[in-house]
């Protein structure tokens, strides 16, 4: 039986009894909870889960990133339910395990104080999505943790801004190897399994030209990706500068800033000019913002694949011109979220390419849970590279 919020304490000795613990697991435990849109989020307590189910897994927060997409949730822009504990990027260690023989998604063991992070999305793989479709990722009845699962009754403890985190049994676990640093994880953040799922729809070739739009979060990843797929020559359009330098770092051989080159006119002859008059092979959309995707049509060859990654929120509809998909042949892709076998190929990524595409450098701010909120306020400026909330500081 779980107890609720206002539950009276459990005795440490009685708890011990009934599931796996790791010493020093409390009672009670402290979570930055959104009760409403755009009002500042409280620390509250809850109450531990007193005994976990077979498949159920306790995590101890190492560090929790603070995705862009948080400030958008934060301001009401995608309907999620509330109260909600926020936090879909999180990295942290085994507490507690419903199962003796608990495994991860790969089938390896996993043992109490192991270092984990997990998928964000939970699917139930019996609708037609999951089963026909083979398209989890619209799984009607996915949950993601700290998107769409309200932490007002238990386990409540179901976002990463929390100092533990409950993982319920249909959770794809990793357990992290050792030479795979926490801050590359999430440094790279839910921007980079995305990426993967939409790099996986593009099929691409050695040696294409490809446009990255945008230099945040999802356009970095999307470089690494497509510089790991042989991508020549491989163009950043984005700003600022300093986002930019990083691009250069991930491995673009152009740059365009488009606080020095303003007139989309002129960044289209720039791309024409690097790919021979004809345009890119394929256009990577990662900025959110509609007008990106009309500007990236009109960067792409005849024939060229153009791949929506940036808009996970809803910026609204924008005027588009259908005839260029028909007299350009484009074919014109979108990825939603991730699946697990996303994860495997990032993770790999990150243990192995760290010199490559340092994605633990991102971090540029730490923030204990009490200051959440000023975390949210300096990523909505835009006054961080990756910002990341330490619960047990
Ligand atoms: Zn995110
Ligand atoms: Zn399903």
């Amino acid at each position: 039986m779980r107890k609720g919020i206002g539950a009276p304490p459990v005795r440490k000795e009685q708890r011990e009894s009934t599931m796996s613990v790791s010493p020093g697991v409390p009672v009670v435990c402290r979570c930055a909870v959104m009760s409403a849109f755009h009002q500042p989020i409280e620390v509250r307590e809850f109450a531990l889960p007193t005994a976990l189910q077979p498949g159920e897994t306790l995590v101890k927060v190492e560090l929790a990133g603070v995705c862009g997409t948080d400030v958008h949730l934060h301001k009401g822009e995608l309907n999620v339910p509330l109260p909600l504990i926020l936090g879909h990027e999180t990295v942290g260690r085994v507490a507690a395990l419903g199962s003796s023989n608990a495994r991860d998604w790969l089938g390896r063991p996993l043992s109490i104080g192991d270092r984990v992070s997990w998928t964000v999305g939970r699917t139930c793989g019996q609708c037609r999505y999951c089963r026909v479709y083979r398209l989890p990722s619209r799984c009607v009845n996915r949950k993601a943790y700290g998107v769409t699962t309200p932490c007002g009754a238990p386990p409540h403890l179901l976002g990463g801004y929390g100092q533990f985190h409950f993982l319920h049994h249909n959770t794809a676990i990793f357990r992290l190897p050792d030479d795979l640093p926490s801050e590359s994880v999430i440094g790279a953040g839910c921007a980079l399994v995305t990426s993967v799922h939409g790099f996986e729809k593009l099929g691409m070739r050695w040696g294409e030209s490809v446009v990255i739009q945008g230099a945040g979060p999802v356009g970095l990843a999307a470089l690494a990706l497509a510089k790991e797929s042989g991508a020549r020559p491989l163009i950043a359009i984005g700003g600022p500068a300093d986002r930019l330098e990083r691009c250069k770092r991930f491995g673009a051989d152009i740059t365009i800033d488009i606080q020095e080159v303003r007139d989309a006119t002129t960044r289209r002859k720039l791309v024409l000019d690097a790919t021979e008059g004809l345009g890119a092979d394929v256009v990577i959309e990662c900025v959110g913002m509609p007008q990106a995707v009309v500007e990236g049509w009109d960067l792409c060859r005849d024939g060229a694949r153009y791949l929506v990654l940036g808009h996970y929120g809803d910026a609204g509809p924008i005027g588009l011109n259908p005839h260029l998909i028909t007299r350009k042949e484009l074919t014109v892709l979108g990825a939603w979220g991730s699946e697990p076998q996303h994860w495997t190929a990032a993770l790999e990524l990150l243990r192995t390419r760290r010199a490559q595409y340092p994605f633990h450098e991102l971090i540029t701010h730490r923030f204990a849970l009490d200051e959440v909120n000023a975390a949210l306020r300096k990523v909505a400026a835009w006054e961080t590279g990756k910002a990341v909330i330490e619960p047990n500081r």
